[in-house]
């Protein structure tokens, strides 16, 4: 993206990539994530304020370890190197790294032997950060000084103040690290020199105007789900070309409740916004499709590839169209691997999945650099509901994965009702605030109860309520008893043929976070979660 003060983030595949970006980037400083394998004539000509090297798996000393060029440390350009990045730029200079004996992880104490080094201007002499690394630097590129140290790493923090080098052995990025944003700042704004002047309501503005030079007289096309992303891609659409954009809302019939009219509400003729509207009530050919289908993987593909058929029919009816409208963002970008270096396990379908049945010569991503948390401000900016800003993530086949078995109209009626009861009363209690992911599921289980003097055979239903950083790990949220026993009387009273309401305290892992994820996604995230074990010398799950 064209802004005029920058900083480049290089990847090494570290863990906590996206977190260095995010951290820039609460400085009000654009910054965007780049492999480590990108060329330096690219990276020179996008002129950065700075440029700061993430952690990464290998060791500077092995054969074929990531790497970069000697010039990217003579530029001129300030460098921060973190833990792999510090590391590689005194190996690269000429220092010494070497494996320790063991491998430091956690917390530890660093004490600064610098005080007045630019980077740790407002940071306590002795402050806690978070380490995990199995190398250290024994001996510092010529120019270096030490400005930090902890029991363990004597060059815990470096600095050559003339070429402006900076190495952490640490992770100042990791909430963990007491000071670390306040270090990250430093380095942007005092060495940089970077101003900070990068904000949401210019980003929509900006975007906004260069939409309009893009596509001029020309048509977009938007799939519209009334999640975050693509309810914020299509409002910038709208107030740049207005009905040269059409938004098709394809609705399932496994929305949750009543949110189906609160996207029409918004986005249809009534709403604020000049668009072309189109819903789609395809809901029986989802559950005709869907009928006698138990398997969730399979429902998964069947709820997929209908939706992609119903939205072909539908732009088919519109005829050509110039762009098609998708609101990926960046998380998206970097974890398939096209941003960054990290995780390239996790496939998306916001990225790669084309509809190659749609007839358009190009395809439009107004969030594609911008963090979830950015969307919603600039959500909120554009004036769009909170009710579809602050939205929890919502998988897109919808009900049809929070209920085990077979998906009937009748079944999405239970589910829908005892999930609107379950998140009323969860803001009433005021735990929407705290809680990440909340949501009622349908077990396939019946049992015997009794109600009213009557037998009753009826449905359990499952409550769940996560929290999650990376939604690669969640731990529950411990719910109160007192809003539990409110959430299952209403159930009961109020949703019939539910006898029965249970609460899940599975963790992920050995859980998910939804009851039934994608396959793909479940192996990434197992693998990855392996990986991280392994790292730490952890068990194998
Ligand atoms: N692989 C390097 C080490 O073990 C760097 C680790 C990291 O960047 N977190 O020291």
């Amino acid at each position: 993206m064209d802004q005029k003060e920058k900083v480049i983030v290089i990847d090494f595949g570290g863990q906590y990539n996206e977190l260095v970006a995010r951290r820039v980037r609460e400085c009000n400083v654009y910054c965007e994530i780049y492999s480590y394998r990108e060329d330096i004539e690219k990276i020179k000509a996008m002129n950065p304020k700075g440029i700061i090297l993430t952690g990464g798996p290998n060791s500077v000393y092995e054969e074929g370890a990531a790497t970069c060029s000697p010039e990217l440390f003579n530029l001129g350009i300030p460098v921060l190197g973190l833990c792999y990045g510090a590391q590689l730029m005194m190996y690269v200079l000429g220092g010494t790294v070497e494996k320790a004996e063991e491998r430091e992880y956690g917390k530890t104490e660093l004490t600064i032997d610098e005080p007045g080094s630019l980077v740790f201007s407002g940071v306590s002499e002795k402050s806690i950060v978070w380490m995990s690394h199995n190398d250290y630097i024994t001996k510092t590129a010529a120019g270096f000084r030490t400005i930090a140290h902890t029991a363990n790493c004597p060059y815990a923090a470096v600095e050559d103040t003339d070429r402006k080098l900076f190495g952490f052995q640490f992770h100042p990025e990791v909430l963990h690290s007491q000071y670390g944003s306040q270090m990250l700042k430093n380095f942007v704004l005092n060495v940089c020199g970077c101003s900070g002047d990068w904000r949401m309501d210019d980003f929509a503005e900006s975007t906004i105007r260069q939409i309009r030079e893009k596509v001029g007289d020309g048509k977009a096309l938007c799939a519209l789900s009334g999640g975050v992303d693509s309810s914020v891609a299509a409002v910038l659409m709208s107030k740049a070309i207005g009905r040269n954009l059409t938004c098709v809302f394809v609705d399932h019939g496994l929305l949750r409740k009543d949110e189906g009219d609160l996207v029409s509400r918004v986005f249809g003729p009534d709403g604020p916004y000049d668009l072309n509207f189109v819903r789609v009530d395809a809901s029986e050919r989802f559950f005709n499709d869907l009928n006698g289908v138990i398997e969730p993987e399979k429902k998964r593909k069947i709820i997929g590839e209908d939706f992609i058929r119903v939205f072909e029919q539908e732009a088919k009816k519109i005829g050509k169209v110039d762009y098609l409208v998708q609101g990926t963002i960046y998380p998206d970008v970097v974890e398939s691997g096209l941003g960054g270096e990290s995780a390239k396990i996790k496939s998306h379908h916001n990225v790669g999945g084309l509809p190659d049945y749609v007839d358009f010569k190009e395809i439009i991503e107004p969030l594609r650099y911008l963090f979830k948390d950015e969307v919603r401000a600039v959500g909120r900016h554009l004036g769009i509901p909170d009710e579809l800003v602050m939205r929890q993530p919502f998988p897109g086949p919808g009900l049809g994965i929070r209920i085990i078995g077979e998906v009937t109209p009748d079944k999405v009626k239970i589910v829908q009702e005892a999930d609107a009861i379950f998140r009323e009363e969860m803001s009433r209690a005021g735990l929407n605030r705290t809680a990440g992911q909340y949501f009622a599921a349908l077990t396939n289980m019946r049992s015997v109860g009794v109600m009213g003097d009557e037998r009753t055979y009826d449905y359990a239903i499952a409550l769940r309520a996560v929290n999650t950083v990376d939604f690669m790990t969640a731990d529950i949220v411990e719910i109160p008893y007192e809003v539990l026993k409110t959430v299952t009387s209403r159930i009961i009273n109020e949703v019939s043929h539910v006898n029965r309401v249970l609460y899940d305290i599975t963790s992920k892992p050995p859980g998910t976070i939804d009851l039934m994820i994608k396959r793909e996604t479940q192996i990434a995230s197992a693998s990855l979660l392996q990986a991280r074990l392994q790292k730490r010398g952890g068990r194998n799950l």
